[in-house]
């Protein structure tokens, strides 16, 4: 019987030494060795895949890389140093002067920032559809369109994209579909079953899971990917070792920590979901949410990220973190602390009010990164906050 994919992202280990560790050993190497001339030529021609340089490959990078493949059931990966440099050589790697992007409006800040400053300069061109209006997409596509890029849940206001719908519609028109899955996770959602061919990760969020190292990863088709490592291999955003060494360590308890972060994550959202400081509150597995059924039907649970509106706008937003005596207040998510945050003041700062608006980040809105505190802990927390905003 083939191993389960959460099995595999506990026991894959790409052990090069005959030593006997239980716990893969640390390869800080930047280069390794040949034993002769042939070999070294060998290696060269590809025609194995002996590690050469840790800008091409390096076994702890390669063993985080085989698990992600593993959990996201694709046929290859390549791992990089950030989140960005993933969603970068995705873009890079596939689309030339002439070609056009389609992307859904509400992508995380920086992602926006390369498709509307950077990918220009190239003559690349690009276009936004809105996430939650599914019916927009198909219209939206132009004969030199390229890719469609998307994220589902959204950052930070938690839409769900139907993967089902675009895959389908990637597929009928020919077109590279690149997922951003940073938010669900593997464990919670698979977009390759639905017609992915590209899923990028910011490994930083909860793939670590405890906010100590940043990293990237991309997977999915075999001969897609070999394009990724090949544009990679030489412009070199590569993954350090010691991070990958941490990051398949993290793999190992992925599928545990988002099944715990999803039952606090619902537990809270159900408890404030009535509160009278709160306008409007965002949780893809509470069933008043407007994409409930496509969240249940491709994500296993809800995810660790709840969002809320305080009716008193951005001076409670500012109270509401002010007050807090745990959550901790800083630039990450999926950690096994709680975060509190405030897109409007910080990631989603650099967007005009009008497109922060397009995708309904209010001035008010605050987003919470549900951790592995205790629940009531975490609850007692936000709700003591809440009182004074
Ligand atoms: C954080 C994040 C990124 C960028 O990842 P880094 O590791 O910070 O470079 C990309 N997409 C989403 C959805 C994110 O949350």
């Amino acid at each position: 019987m083939e191993q389960k994919p959460i099995t595999k992202a506990i026991r894959i280990q790409t052990d090069r030494t005959n030593e006997m560790e239980h716990s893969t050993p640390l390869f800080l190497t930047s280069s390794f060795c040949f034993d002769n001339a042939e070999d070294m030529r060998a290696a060269f021609a590809d025609e194995t895949d002996d590690n050469i340089y840790s800008r091409f490959s390096n076994p702890n990078v390669q063993e985080f890389t085989d698990k992600m493949v593993a959990l996201e059931g694709a046929e290859a990966g390549y791992s990089t140093a950030t989140g960005m440099s993933a969603v970068f050589a995705s873009f890079m790697t596939f689309l030339k002067n002439g070609d056009h992007l389609l992307s859904c409006s509400a992508i995380f800040g920086s992602t926006h920032t390369i498709i509307t400053k950077y990918l220009p300069k190239y003559g690349i061109e690009s276009s936004y559809v809105n996430a939650s209006k599914p019916e927009e997409w198909e219209a939206a596509i132009r004969p030199n369109t390229k890719m469609i890029y998307l994220e589902t849940p959204t950052n930070p206001g938690l839409d769900i994209i139907d993967l089902d719908f675009v895959g389908k519609l990637a597929k009928k028109h020919k077109l590279i579909l690149n997922v951003d899955n940073c938010f669900a996770t593997p464990v919670c959602q698979l977009p390759i079953q639905y017609g992915a061919d590209l899923v990028v990760h910011s490994a930083t969020k909860w793939l670590d899971g405890q906010g100590r190292v940043l990293g990237g990863v991309i997977v999915g088709k075999k001969e897609l990917i070999n394009d990724i490592y090949l544009f990679c291999r030489s412009t070199g955003p590569a993954l350090s070792p010691f991070n990958a060494w941490v990051l398949s360590k993290s793999l190992e308890t992925l599928d545990v920590r988002m099944e715990r972060h999803a039952v606090n994550a619902l537990h809270i959202a159900k408890e404030l979901e009535n509160h009278n400081k709160i306008s409007q509150l965002r949780y893809p597995f509470l069933p008043d949410h407007p994409q409930y059924s496509i969240a249940t039907k491709q994500m296993k649970n809800g995810g660790g990220i709840v969002c809320f509106n305080l009716k008193g706008g951005l001076e409670s937003g500012r109270k509401f973190l002010d007050n807090l005596q745990m959550l901790s207040l800083t630039a990450n998510l999926g950690d096994t602390r709680s975060i509190a945050s405030h897109p409007a003041s910080t990631t989603h700062a650099k967007l005009t009010e009008a497109e922060r608006q397009a995708v309904n980040i209010t001035s008010g809105l605050i987003r919470i990164s549900v951790g592995l505190e205790s629940v009531d802990d975490i609850l007692y927390d936000i709700k003591q906050a809440l009182e004074k905003c």
